[in-house]
């Protein structure tokens, strides 16, 4: 019996996949191509470092209480892959991601990013937060959600995570924030969440640029698709930083789901 990080019933817990299940069966990957790696820095001592040849990208966490699993966390899975299914296989065919489909597809990636709070390291979300998108299925007030364009096809999966703190002479001096970026196919999902509610003064709210379109909070009257720029490795990297303007944050997390 554990608790759930999600409802805190104190309960057994059931396994969640990091990366969705669906995007094994979308992104064909013959053989064993993906060399399963997790990592963590010194922020947790008890780091996971465990690599292996794969067929599927099946990194689970075990924090979920069934309820949870089979319930609200499924819905926002399914709302998710409507959306995100024709953009994963023609992603260069012209759409518009409606205001609604935004707010599905921006809760269900900070979903899966606090899913991935399970592999260790600084705990960010907090049970507002997480009440946020437990009953409402929408991101908190306090988060900024990006979509980007990610080019580097030879990647079916990769989750990144930077944390850190704004600094002295800063706007939000002292706020603590992280931003990770969760790909699925030629999408990056760049999310900003911090456990302080002044984070909410951030820049990026409601803007587009021509690498990265806000969906949280969501643009009207649709976000265009595709986007005007698409960017590598390094771009992400890059786009992490331009979200968050001025904090100092270091590198975390890093899920390589395929071997190079
Ligand atoms: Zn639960």
């Amino acid at each position: 019996m554990s608790v759930c990080s999600w409802c805190r019933a104190d309960t057994k817990l059931t396994n969640e996949h990091v990366f969705p299940d669906w995007l094994n069966n979308l992104v064909e990957a013959p053989g064993e191509p993906y060399r399963v790696k997790w990592e963590a820095d010194s922020v947790n001592s008890s780091a996971i470092r465990r690599t292996y040849p794969s067929a599927r990208l099946g990194q689970t966490v075990a924090t979920v209480c069934r309820p949870c699993n089979n319930g609200w966390m499924s819905d926002l899975e399914a709302g998710a892959l409507s959306v995100l299914k024709p953009l994963i296989l023609y992603p260069d065919e012209r759409s518009a991601i409606s205001p609604a489909a935004q707010v599905a597809v921006a809760a269900w990636a900070t979903m899966k990013v606090a899913v991935a709070e399970g592999l260790g390291g600084l705990s960010v979300f907090t049970d507002d937060q997480r009440d946020a998108l437990r009953l409402a299925s929408a991101p908190p007030s306090t988060g900024r959600v990006h979509v980007a364009r990610y080019n580097n096809v030879q990647m079916s999966a990769k989750y990144l995570r930077y944390t850190g703190m704004a600094p002295a002479g800063h706007p939000l001096a002292g706020a603590r924030a992280t931003t990770a970026a969760y790909v699925v196919g030629p999408l990056a999902f760049l999310v900003l969440l911090s456990p302080d509610s002044t984070i909410n003064t951030g820049a990026g709210s409601g803007e587009s640029r021509p690498a990265w379109a806000s969906l949280w909070p969501p643009v009207t009257p649709a976000v265009g698709w595709p986007l005007l720029e698409s960017v590598d490795d390094a771009g992400l990297e890059r786009l992490l930083g331009e979200v968050a303007p001025g904090m100092i944050l270091e590198r975390e997390h890093l899920l390589p789901a395929r071997e190079d």
